[in-house]
């Protein structure tokens, strides 16, 4: 079965890439088949051409790759940290060297723009590994407690986690699990979504070519059931999920009375407010990056745009203007704005939910623009005349869709703003740092943006209030998950 992705290079073409015809799992550092023989295609939504077909892992596979993690657990555990280091700091650097072939295939896979994956994602996968590789040697500083001379105490790691990602950022997410888990002194079996499990496989080719001990990334691209099987497998010690609230609830179920730890990075509805003294040029960039990043298939959109009433004409003026300036289109083009929507299965929600705002009453507006005829496309949405109570103000939509709703007072904005049953992200406009400092600490939310939306740093903790999840990632609170802490 074929691994290696060959280098040829061409600017942001999808020559710089070589996707083999067919890839296997990752497992104790050999690329192999399913048990079961099985496997399944991967599109590009953007072209509904296959793209490769990957091995579907089952149970079976998830337990070889389980022992191999165990197997490989007990060396990098007992590794110094300044030695793990050295290898987090080689899988950073070769990301980097190889960052155009990893974003030309994620873009590929995923249909978002080249733009994004060049310019956002790959800066902050390479960002996130080199972040945690300098805490590898750093651990008994990290405020968890200290070794003994006599090497009692201190932070531990937890053994093997099992990581389960989404299709919205594979490798950002792939990153964001992968680079904490390692430095702390865990293996982990790592299991990319359905539609795009590329550049997982091409990071386990970073993770030969890194020299990385066998079986200390354990990569098994699969279905949900293959997810499943992970988290049940009873020698896994740590799951790790980001996805929907739906999946994240039955996981919670699944490990319930077991020893198992659990973070969850779930769904959010964010409030992007914006009031009367903002500078509306830069609120109307803003607003744009916060819901139509990423085609809006982001956790911590801000999807709900909070304006104070008496400047709600003049920003949707604006806002619409903008809005009818953005390039939908192919994702390779280094022009493009917003590409294409994930999967059949994504642009039917989007679609559906869209509808049910029509059907409630709220007036849909959508930017001028021709949808290519091949491929998932929606084109950028908002609508006005929402209230609190329409499911388009409520739901998750995750697609490139604003649910516009007004306010007149700061408390009423908070109110609204925290209507909801999510609390991962919101946004604040306006010129007053005092009145960012009162209305932030009033917001139930893990990140509160200031005259900015959906900017992302390694060091800094991520994370969610209520039903979008609990457990931090990124920063120093991103260690405390993977260690045990006595
Ligand atoms: P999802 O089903 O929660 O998928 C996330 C990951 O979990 C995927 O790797 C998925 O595998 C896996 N999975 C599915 N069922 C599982 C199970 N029972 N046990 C363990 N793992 C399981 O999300 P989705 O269906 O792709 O998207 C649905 C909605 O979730 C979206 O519309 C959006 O609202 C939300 N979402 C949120 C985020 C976020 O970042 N918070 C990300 C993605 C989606 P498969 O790929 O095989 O399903
Ligand atoms: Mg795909």
């Amino acid at each position: 079965m074929a691994s290696a992705f060959e280098y040829a290079p061409a600017p942001e073409s999808r020559a710089v890439v070589d996707i083999a015809p067919s890839y296997g799992l990752f497992i104790d550092g050999e690329f192999t088949d399913a048990a079961d023989g099985k496997v399944f295609k991967t599109v590009s939504p953007s072209t509904e051409e296959v793209l490769s077909e990957v091995a579907q892992a089952g149970a079976a596979d998830v337990d070889r790759a389980v022992q191999a993690a165990r197997k490989a657990f007990e060396k990098w555990s007992a590794l110094p940290g300044s030695e793990r280091a050295k290898y987090l700091f080689r899988i950073a650097r070769i990301i980097q060297e190889r960052s155009r072939e990893l974003a030309v295939l994620e873009t590929l896979d995923n249909g978002k723009p080249i733009k994004e994956t060049r310019d956002a994602d790959l800066p902050l996968v390479a960002a996130h590994f080199f972040y945690y590789a300098g805490w590898a040697d750093k651990l008994d500083h990290a405020g968890f407690g200290r070794r003994t001379a006599e090497g009692h105490g201190g932070p531990r790691p937890l053994g093997v986690a099992g990581q389960i990602i989404p299709w919205n950022f594979p490798l950002l997410m792939l990153a964001w699990k992968i680079a904490p888990a390692l430095a702390t002194g865990n293996t982990v079996v790592l299991k990319p979504a359905e539609t795009t499990p590329l550049s997982a496989l091409f990071f386990a080719d970073i993770c030969r070519q890194a020299g990385l001990p066998k079986g200390v990334v354990n990569i098994l691209t699969g279905y949900g059931d293959a997810g499943a099987a992970l988290v049940e497998h009873p020698d896994v010690n740590k799951i790790a999920f980001t996805g929907s609230t739906a999946v994240g609830k039955a996981i919670a179920r699944q490990v319930a009375g077991t020893d198992k730890k659990v973070t969850l990075e779930l769904g959010g509805k964010g409030a992007n407010i914006v009031f009367d003294d903002a500078p509306i040029d830069q609120a109307v960039e803003g607003i744009v990056t916060g819901i139509f990043f990423n085609q809006g298939q982001v956790c911590c959109a801000g999807s709900r745009l909070l304006v104070q009433e008496s400047i709600q004409d003049e920003l949707l003026d604006s806002l619409k203007r903008r809005l009818s300036t953005l390039r939908l289109g192919d994702p390779l083009d280094k022009n493009t704005d917003i590409g294409a929507i994930n999967s059949a299965e994504q642009l039917a929600r989007i679609t559906a939910l869209a509808e049910t705002g029509e059907a409630e009453g709220a007036e849909r507006w959508s930017a001028p623009c021709e949808l290519p005829s091949s491929g998932y496309w929606f084109a950028p949405t908002l609508f006005t005349n929402v209230t609190q109570a329409h499911t388009i103000a409520r739901d998750e939509i995750f697609g490139p869709v604003l649910s516009v709703l007004s306010f007149r007072t700061p408390d009423e904005a908070v109110a609204k703003a925290n209507n909801s049953q999510y609390g991962l992200s919101a946004g604040i406009w306006t010129e007053k740092g005092s009145r960012i400092l009162a209305v932030a600490n009033k917001l139930r939310a893990g990140v509160v943006w200031a005259n900015t939306f959906n900017k992302f740093d390694p060091t800094s903790p991520f994370g969610g209030y209520k039903e979008s999840g609990f457990g931090r990632e990124g920063g120093r609170h991103g260690l405390e998950a993977y260690l045990d802490v006595r």
